[in-house]
């Protein structure tokens, strides 16, 4: 196997050893992702060199042989490198599975099984024989079916390279536009130098293939190292920059995103060949928040919040100058404190509690001291008019930001007493049969009736404004109000009722004695400020105490009750009337002149005459009635003559026959005259 030198083997030579160099310069630089393939792909294009080289500096037609089945180690699994790095550039990593690289390594690793171990088979060789012209030896191969088969799969691989890295120089409008732009330029130097060969055009006379694709790689290794910023700063990129949990990504000054680290890519789930070269407005979160920060770069970081995915980030940017004098770009840092930030929240939103659990107690507090102030007013309150006074005081202060109203009782319908806030105004009658509906037809309002011994004298509502607080203290607020207003209104009740009882009859319903002596009095003296007659009447009914005995004590009661109802409907308003005592009874009858005083008590006469007494169910035949009528200020100046006056006539009712109605006649002590005659109409 013995060696000479030929001149035309020194591209070849100069090849192997620069990429000798090269490897051993990449290795003690830095490696990525894309590093070994390259430096494989080196690899077999030295190998490739070397052999070529020493195949044409070999004498014998055994070492040429040999040699020559070395390069196919070379020329063999350089496409398979070529592909498995254009496919890591462009970014399909992903695709790499075992299998289909080992279905892309078979016909290569087929050729070089049948070149180097079964050369019998003529698969790839046919024959192998030199020529030699006294100054150049010659190979001259005629190549076997599996040549060409590799041929064909070698060059779709390096196609397809070629294409992947296209597509990344065509979409990429940045320095990586360059960068691919020089592989694929460097691609083309020995596709179209193996062409060239294939072809037949053989410019040294022998194979120039490996020398175009050593050409390759040294302009690979320029695209790369020239264009790709962390490629020249000697830093080891991997032990900072790629294991920070941080995410960095490096923007030029035109805004385009040219390199980020794996927590970046993993931050914004796209393939590092997508974002690098895009547009970094488009492909970074809160962009617009980095760009007010690139003029102030030296403000503290800022806490970002991804509300989509509850994340939170601290932003930091720091402009980057990469050549002196050039237009700088910048670091953006994204440090994940998602935890912190939930942390913070969650404090703050326990302080903000806390607050509000304090403004709630100072209300709660005011409160109090505002029922105690309504208690106290309304429990001293002389009557009804004071009563609601001090409702429409203190509604406003004790519902602030509610509307509210005290509707009572008048008759069958409920009128507003006092109001604020929006609420129906005072007067205003709340729907006819009023029972709990709401006056306005919200969910929101709280409406508490007021009964007194069952019967519902009146109600306290209150609308609420939504959110301003909380339903069940507002609820219990208000029925707290209510309960008081209640308490105060059936007190004002019960008082009246008292006062009442001592001043009426229980069995009848009309005043009593102790009235008509106080009424008495107060109607003499305004009949005679306004010189009008007042009329005394007495009444008395006929033969009771038979009745008493014939039909019972009970039925009787109902005889004394059935008559009071009979004075209180047909009597006016301004006319009193009371039971005396037992059976008989007084009217007061202001500004009635006798003959009007005795057509009023005839009309009652005849009614009594004429109404049967109801009791138990059972119709008793009809009491008659007799009465004796005195005239102020004719028949005496005094209550108690009056009185007297009156009983006397009775008196002469009765004793005519009863069943009849008598004015007070005067007696002279010479015989017996009639004052006055009673009118004969009646
Ligand atoms: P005269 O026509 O003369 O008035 O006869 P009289 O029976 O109505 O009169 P008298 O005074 O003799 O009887 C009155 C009776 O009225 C006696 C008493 O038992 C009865 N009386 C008085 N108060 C009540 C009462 O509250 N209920 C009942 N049931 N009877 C009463
Ligand atoms: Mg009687
Ligand atoms: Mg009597």
């Amino acid at each position: 196997m013995g060696l000479t030198f030929v001149p035309q083997t020194i591209p070849a030579i100069v090849s192997a050893l620069m990429l000798v160099a090269l490897i051993a310069f990449i290795l003690t630089r830095r490696r990525s992702g894309t590093s070994l393939p390259f430096i494989l792909l080196c690899g077999a294009a030295a190998i490739w060199c070397a052999g070529n080289a020493l195949e044409h500096n070999s004498a014998t037609i055994e070492g040429r042989v040999f040699w020559g089945k070395v390069q196919y180690a070379g020329s063999q699994s350089l496409p398979v490198f070529w592909f498995i790095f254009a496919t890591l550039y462009s970014g399909h990593g992903y695709w790499l599975r075992w299998w289909r690289v080992a279905l892309v390594a078979l016909i290569p690793a087929l050729t070089f099984v049948a070149v180097v171990a079964y050369p019998a088979s003529k698969l790839v060789w046919v024959s192998y024989s030199l020529y030699d012209d006294g100054t150049f030896i010659e190979s001259i191969i005629v190549r076997g079916p599996l040549f060409w088969i590799s041929a064909v799969a070698i060059y779709t691989f390096v196609v397809a390279g070629i294409a992947m890295i296209g597509v990344v120089a065509f979409r990429s409008p940045t320095v990586y536009r360059m960068q691919a732009v020089t592989l694929l330029f460097g691609a083309l130097v020995p596709l179209i130098g193996n062409m060239t060969f294939v072809f037949g055009v053989r410019p040294l006379r022998m194979d120039t293939t490996p020398v175009t694709f050593a050409i390759a790689c040294l302009i690979f290794a320029y695209g790369l190292f020239r264009f790709r910023l962390f490629d020249v700063t000697p830093v080891a990129r991997e032990a900072i920059l790629d294991r920070m949990t941080e995410a960095v990504f490096v923007i030029d000054a035109q805004g385009r995103v040219v390199d980020a680290n794996p927590a970046a890519i993993r931050l914004v789930r796209q393939p590092l060949s997508e974002l690098l070269g895009a547009s970094a407005a488009r492909r970074l979160p809160f962009w617009s928040a980095i760009v007010r920060r690139l003029d102030k770069p030296t403000e503290a970081p800022e806490t970002m919040v991804d509300e989509a995915r509850g994340q939170a980030f601290e932003l930091r940017v720091t402009q980057l100058t990469f050549n002196k004098g050039a237009a700088p770009g910048a670091m953006v840092i994204l440090r994940n404190v998602t935890d912190r930030w939930r942390a913070e929240g969650a404090l703050q939103r326990a302080n903000q509690e806390l607050s509000e659990r304090v403004l709630e107690l100072e209300r709660r507090n005011q409160e109090i001291v505002l029922l105690a102030g309504l208690a106290e007013q309304l429990l001293s309150a002389a009557d009804r008019d004071a009563l609601v006074d001090t409702v429409a005081t203190f509604g406003p202060q004790l519902f602030p930001n509610e509307a509210g109203l005290l509707a009572l009782r008048e008759r069958d319908r409920f009128r507003v007493a006092a109001s604020w806030g929006g609420a129906p105004r005072v007067g205003e009658s709340l729907a006819d049969g009023y029972a709990g509906t709401p006056w306005l037809p919200t969910p929101n309002q709280i409406a508490v009736p007021l009964v007194d011994q069952e019967e519902r004298i009146g109600v306290f509502a209150i609308e609420a404004m939504p959110g301003a607080r909380h339903p069940e203290a507002l609820r219990q607020l208000t029925t707290t109000a209510a309960d008081l207003i209640g308490l105060a209104l059936a007190n004002l009740r019960l008082r009246d009722r008292l006062r009442d009882d001592s001043l009426r009859d229980a069995l009848t319903g009309l005043f009593n004695r102790r009235y008509l002596d106080a009424a008495i009095v107060r109607e003499l003296e305004r009949a005679n400020r306004s010189h009008h007659p007042l009329a005394v009447v007495m009444l008395d009914l006929d033969q009771f105490k038979s009745f008493n005995d014939r039909y019972g004590h009970a039925a009787g009661d109902s005889a004394l009750r059935s008559f009071g109802r009979l004075l209180s409907a047909r009597l006016r308003a301004t006319d009193v009337a009371c039971r005396y005592g037992g059976e008989e009874f007084t009217l007061l009858l202001p500004n009635t002149p006798l003959e009007q005083a005795a057509r009023i008590a005839d009309r009652l006469r005849e009614e009594a005459e004429a109404t049967p007494i109801v009791h138990g169910g059972e119709s008793y035949p009809p009491l008659t009635v007799s009465a004796g009528i005195a005239i102020y200020p004719e028949d005496g100046q005094t209550a108690q003559a009056l009185l007297d006056a009156a009983d006397a006539a009775l008196y002469r009712a009765k004793s005519g026959g009863r069943n009849r109605i008598m004015p007070w006649v005067a007696l002279p002590l010479a015989g017996p005259t009639v004052r006055r005659t009673l009118p004969s109409a009646g």
